[in-house]
């Protein structure tokens, strides 16, 4: 029952968030819920567990066998139970970086450095998923990361910006569920940036777009309007942009340089731990997943790509033909602003690109299903005949 695992819980007081010193492993410090972005979407879903007695954690780190999560009851080692590793038919649906989890704390396991060890019940619902084709493709979803309220896409304004990319981004980040920012960084390295950030504009539509220069920049302002404390971000984009330099100065510590956290425990042994889920000193949280930085399009359905290019919708509702494909059909409203020039050409040819990407992965996605519910069929039938023998033996 819920009893038992009071000791587990510090009082009012303690719990509130402080910001630690540089040199203290910041998840030696009690979080409470909402500074781990709990609320009433998650504590609703969670009440039917609390009433079990299970207790709300958050993962920071998903290794293949364990996970690091962290609670109002400090850090936990946990793993899956049987059960719910038995009842879970695909892996997207096991905890992922930033889900929310229901767990029963050992008895007993709690040790010096603050951590103890779980048994996860169960994964709450997610508000929002960050997830990609799983390569080998009989695992279908990979979820890279859980409950983001804001993903940045970053892209450098040096050799590397693309315009194309930034469409590219926001058709991907539109799936998950998160609300996309473009973020234009290594201002200091564009002639003209303020061109460069109308033409993203352009193409951003009603996304917003921040513009900045982690390497020069005094402050990162312009990044505020979302970094609020218990707020769930991550950030997006190709190797090289400068998303660990973002994180670093946001973190205000050279953490990710290393690609590490190091904690020295025990006595003399040094080991490394690199949380995924970490909380800044403002009290925003940041998920840096490997896989989450190379995002690609997964889910991403024809009504993502619908909003992303809600101008070429627009254009194709005005086509004489519903169906039409915009190739030569009469009353074609798409091939009369191609000629007019009100629809950019690249653009156009950005949006089919990632129509057929799209088609593709829907393809690969459907055969995947098909796969796994025959593997959802043979281990059901595995369930039966083990059940069978085991009624045969207790005769
Ligand atoms: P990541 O691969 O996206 O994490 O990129 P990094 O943060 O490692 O940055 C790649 C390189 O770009 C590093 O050499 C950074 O110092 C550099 N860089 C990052 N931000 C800026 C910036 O605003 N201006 C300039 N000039 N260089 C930057
Ligand atoms: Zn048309």
């Amino acid at each position: 029952g819920g009893r038992r695992w009071a000791a587990f819980f510090v009082p009012r007081a303690a719990a509130g968030r402080r910001v630690p010193p540089p040199h203290v492993h910041p998840f030696a410090i009690v979080m409470n819920l909402s500074s781990l972005g709990w609320d009433d979407f998650f504590a609703s879903a969670f009440q039917s567990h609390a009433s079990s007695g299970l207790l709300p954690a958050r993962v920071a780190v998903e290794h293949r066998h364990a996970c690091v999560l962290l609670s109002a009851a400090g850090d936990f080692t946990a793993t899956c139970t049987g059960r719910l590793l038995h009842d879970t038919l695909d892996r997207s649906s096991l905890p992922a970086v930033g889900d929310w989890v229901a767990i029963q704390p050992r008895a007993g396991s709690a040790r010096a450095d603050g951590t103890a060890q779980a048994d996860i019940h169960a994964v709450l619902p997610r508000r929002s998923a960050v997830s990609r084709g799983a390569p080998g493709g009989n695992h279908l979803i990979q979820v890279l990361a859980a409950n983001i309220d804001t993903v940045f896409l970053v892209t450098g304004l040096d050799g590397n910006f693309n315009l194309r990319r930034i469409e590219r981004l926001l058709t991907a980040a539109r799936a998950s569920g998160a609300q996309p920012v473009v973020v234009l960084n290594k201002a200091d390295l564009h002639p003209d940036s303020r061109a460069a950030e109308a033409s993203v504009k352009a193409v951003a539509r009603t996304t917003p777009v921040a513009i900045l220069s982690a390497a020069c920049d005094p402050d990162l302002a312009p990044l505020e309007p979302w970094l609020l404390p218990g707020a769930t971000v991550a950030f997006l984009g190709s190797s090289g942009v400068g998303k660990s330099t973002l994180i670093n100065r946001l973190l205000g510590a050279d953490r990710l340089a290393t690609g590490t956290v190091s904690a020295a425990v025990g006595k003399g042994r040094h080991t490394t731990t690199r949380r995924e889920l970490m909380v800044l000193p403002g009290g925003a949280l940041v998920i840096d997943t490997p896989g989450l930085r190379e995002l690609q399009l997964g889910e991403a359905d024809d009504d993502d790509l619908a909003s992303v290019f809600d101008d070429i919708a627009a254009l194709a509702a005005r086509c004489r033909f519903h169906d039409c494909a915009h190739e030569a059909e009469p009353g074609c409203a798409i091939r009369a602003a191609l000629n007019d020039g009100t629809l950019d050409r690249s653009r156009w040819e950005s949006y089919r690109k990632l129509c057929r990407e799209q088609a593709y992965a829907a393809r690969r996605v459907d055969l995947q299903l098909a796969r796994a519910s025959r593997d959802a069929w043979k281990k059901i039938h595995r369930a039966y005949r083990q059940r069978c023998q085991f009624e045969r033996d207790s005769e």
